[in-house]
């Protein structure tokens, strides 16, 4: 078993994180934003929500 580090919580990362995890590794992940996501999040403002990426469905 390895410690490994991830940089970044969008999608590539998450999913090499979640498989490193999965073949019994210990994986921290470092993100610079407030929020996991990437490119694949939402912004809120004045009640309306926005997808500033895809769907996961189309991703
Ligand atoms: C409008 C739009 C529509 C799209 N439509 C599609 C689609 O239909 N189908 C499809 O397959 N793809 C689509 N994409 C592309 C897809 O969303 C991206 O390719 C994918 O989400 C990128 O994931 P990623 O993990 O590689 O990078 P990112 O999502 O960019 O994640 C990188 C993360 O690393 C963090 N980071 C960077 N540097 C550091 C550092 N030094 N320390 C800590 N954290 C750091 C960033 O803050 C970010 O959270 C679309 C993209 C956009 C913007």
């Amino acid at each position: 078993m390895a410690r490994i580090a991830v940089i970044g919580a969008g999608m590539g990362a998450m999913a090499a994180a979640a498989r490193l995890a999965v073949a019994g590794h210990r994986v921290a992940v470092y993100e610079r934003t407030e929020t996991y996501g990437g490119a694949v999040r939402r912004l809120e403002r004045d009640g309306f929500s926005f997808d500033t990426g895809p769907g996961l469905l189309p991703l």
